[in-house]
């Protein structure tokens, strides 16, 4: 026994204990929602510790930044130790942390700017404009579509042909223009030495392919690697963590099929599925007990799932005692449906139920709007995981641009976003600019200059433009006055004062709140040190696996989050919200009538239904007087149909 004084036999079922205490070597749990896995990887990691591995020899990988953050506090609290050398966190955090360090092998300065999904936009549109296609009067697909198109093939290691022959067949027409704006964009990236999501997976795992003193560095150092959420790895996913384990295959993975819900990023659940093929030694661990939820709850979610063919069949049973019979409550409309949810909420908490302990789960972001506004109304405070995030607003953004231009003075999007914000300047001569910039001698080199201003001063712009040009360049020294980086906190404070307090003031209405935005920004920005870090933490955090927390910061209020976000995560009380046919089921995937999409529909509305530990609640608005299909009358989700009536019980609630 190690230093923690856990008595693993008795924390843990006998399954649990022999996947913690299990030899090392390949290892597969699969098991059910709520049945431990993540428990069991949690508690394998304060085993390893206790066994004498170096906290520093183990990577433990999840999908999104809170469940990372969740499960990093669960070891902490099973051991006494320093694990701050633990490598925990996203796929793409990790990336981005390996290759902050060897970046310059793969062509690229360690200071590389994350392109989110609006820069990338902003960069594909660019890339198009300058491959000149002759598009004869046709329409060649936006640049979001084509953002999407190449991550799928990224994230696939699937030809880009064979993707759009399969997926996308109306677009098949443009291939040769694709394929060429596929090749500029990759060129683009390098010139402007930025790198989005997908390359923080794709090239890490090159680096370490072409490498292979590094691999080795890596294979020795990462001696133990765990996966939760298995079922969700895409192929280079599933290549990075290979590739890291080595001869040795020190691999612990737990997921679980029926939660797969992310092959629209190219997840592929046959990697669970056939993880014994590939490592022939693995031992499997099934758990066929939940402790999560109230039986009902949990039969509930076992008949929710049943229809699926594609599945392994596994039975739950429930330990827990018998609790509220889950609610199925039909509302008049959406307006109602928000305040029956606010008024329950209300009168939970009134009998004691932490806020925390609840959350509204919903399908598409937008469907949490009423219930956003209702929450306010009431006072009640709540935290949201998605939709248009506090680091996505436009205001945050145009301040991280000047930072990121500072810190990667090739980094073109921030550049010309930034030039875009004053006066008497468009687009034609933000390219200029650009243009000139790159020309110089500061543009050219790859250090940091010790004045910016020296050389932008000199470029000739617009009179509307003077003075303000002129505050930004000097704006821009003071971030890196000697060519040295200040503080993230100071940067954000000189900015400010130097140009963006005056520019919101002229630009927007709401001026002073957003002002209060940026302040929370400073206030964020004071637990870095480094800039570096602190522009990659941003980025991470805009990024689909997303999480508006500071990471130290602890969860408050009630949670509304989109289903995908609260994968992994368990709540008290749960609302499902927008039961209707259309909505969820997304209308998209009721139009394309394909099955495998409705399956996967499916395991996302299981996944719903078992984050609920004591309450569960089924609300749907019978009516939608503003639906875009014209449609008045809603459809109960087609999910409800498999849920026998006597398991749940239909509340009435009038709104009189
Ligand atoms: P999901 O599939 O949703 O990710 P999971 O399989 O990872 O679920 P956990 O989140 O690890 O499940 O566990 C669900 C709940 O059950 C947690 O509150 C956990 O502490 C509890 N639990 C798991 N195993 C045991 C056990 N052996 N004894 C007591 N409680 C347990
Ligand atoms: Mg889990």
């Amino acid at each position: 026994p190690g230093g923690s004084g856990i008595d693993y036999a008795a924390e843990l079922n006998e399954q649990q204990y022999a996947a913690v205490a299990s030899a090392p070597g390949p290892a597969l749990v699969i098991a059910g929602a709520g049945s431990g896995k993540t428990r069991t990887l949690t508690h394998r990691v304060a085993y390893l510790l206790d066994q004498g591995v170096d906290p520093g020899n183990i990577l433990l990988l999840t999908f999104t930044n809170k469940a990372a953050r969740e499960m990093l506090e669960r070891v902490q609290q099973l051991v006494p130790s320093d694990i701050s050398a633990l490598w925990s966190g996203t796929f793409h955090s990790i990336g981005n942390r390996i290759l902050r360090r060897h970046a310059d092998e793969l062509g690229f300065t360690k200071s590389f700017s994350i392109l989110d999904r609006d820069d990338q936009k902003s960069l594909m549109t660019e890339v198009v404009k300058s491959c000149n296609i002759d598009t004869g009067g046709r329409r060649f697909p936006k640049a979001d579509l084509l953002a999407s198109i190449f991550s799928l093939a990224e994230n696939t290691s699937e030809d880009l042909n064979e993707i759009l022959e399969i997926r996308y067949p109306h677009l098949e027409e443009w291939s040769d223009e694709i394929h060429e704006v596929q090749k500029g964009y990759r060129k683009k990236k390098k010139q402007t030495n930025s790198m989005d999501f997908d390359d923080l997976l794709i090239l890490t795992l090159k680096l370490l392919q072409d490498d292979e003193d590094l691999r080795h560095l890596y294979q020795r150092k990462f001696r133990h690697v765990l996966v939760d959420e298995y079922q969700d790895t895409n192929k280079v996913q599933c290549d990075l963590i290979d590739l890291l384990v080595g001869e040795k295959q020190y691999l612990m993975v737990v997921g679980d099929d029926a939660q797969s819900i992310y092959s629209w990023r190219g997840a592929d659940m046959s990697n669970i599925l056939s993880f014994q093929e590939k490592y022939l030694e693995a031992q499997v661990f099934k758990i066929e007990t939940n402790y999560r939820s109230t039986p009902d709850v949990l039969e509930l979610s076992n008949a929710a799932i049943r229809p699926n063919k594609q599945q392994y069949e596994k039975e739950l049973r429930a330990v827990r005692e018998q609790g509220m019979t889950p609610a199925l409550v039909p509302l008049d409309d959406p307006s109602i449906q928000a305040e029956f949810i606010g008024e329950r909420i209300d009168e939970l908490i009134g009998e004691g139920v932490e806020p925390e302990e609840i959350a509204v789960l919903y399908r598409a972001h937008y469907h949490s709007m009423e219930i956003q506004m209702e929450l306010t109304r009431r006072q009640l405070p709540f935290q949201i995981t998605s939709g248009l995030r506090f680091f996505e607003q436009a205001h945050i953004k145009d301040v991280s641009a000047m930072i990121r231009f500072v810190v990667n003075s090739r980094d073109e999007v921030s550049f010309k976003r930034m030039a875009l914000l004053l006066p008497g300047i468009g687009a034609k001569t933000a390219d200029n600019l650009w243009t000139a910039w790159t020309n110089s001698a500061a543009g050219r080199s790859v250090e940091v200059p010790k004045s910016f201003s020296e050389t932008l001063l000199s470029f000739k712009v617009p009179a509307k433009a003077k003075d303000t040009w002129q505050q930004l360049c000097h704006t821009l020294d003071e971030l890196a006055p000697d060519g040295k980086f200040e503080r993230p906190s100071n940067m954000i404070f000189s900015i400010l004062e130097g140009v963006y307090q005056e520019y919101m003031s002229v630009s927007f209405d709401n001026h002073e709140h957003r002002r209060n935005d940026i302040e929370q920004l400073m206030q964020y920005g004071e637990s870095y040190e480094d800039v570096l870090e602190f522009l990659a933490q941003l980025s991470l955090m805009s990024s689909v696996d997303g999480d508006p927390n500071n990471k130290e910061k602890k969860d408050e209020g009630v949670m509304l989050s989109s289903i995908h976000q609260a994968k992994g995560l368990e709540w008290k009380v749960v609302f499902l919200v927008w039961l209707a046919d259309g909505m969820f089921p997304n209308g998209r995937v009721l139009e394309s009538d394909d099955e495998e999409m409705l399956e996967e529909e499916r395991r996302l509305f299981y996944v719903a239904v078992t984050r609920a530990k004591d309450q569960l609640y089924l609300t749907y608005p019978m009516t939608n007087p503003k639906s875009y299909t014209g449609d008045y009358m809603t459809r109960p989700s087609r999910f409800l149909d498999a849920i026998p009536t006597e398991l749940t019980e239909e509340w009435k609630v009038s709104a009189w």
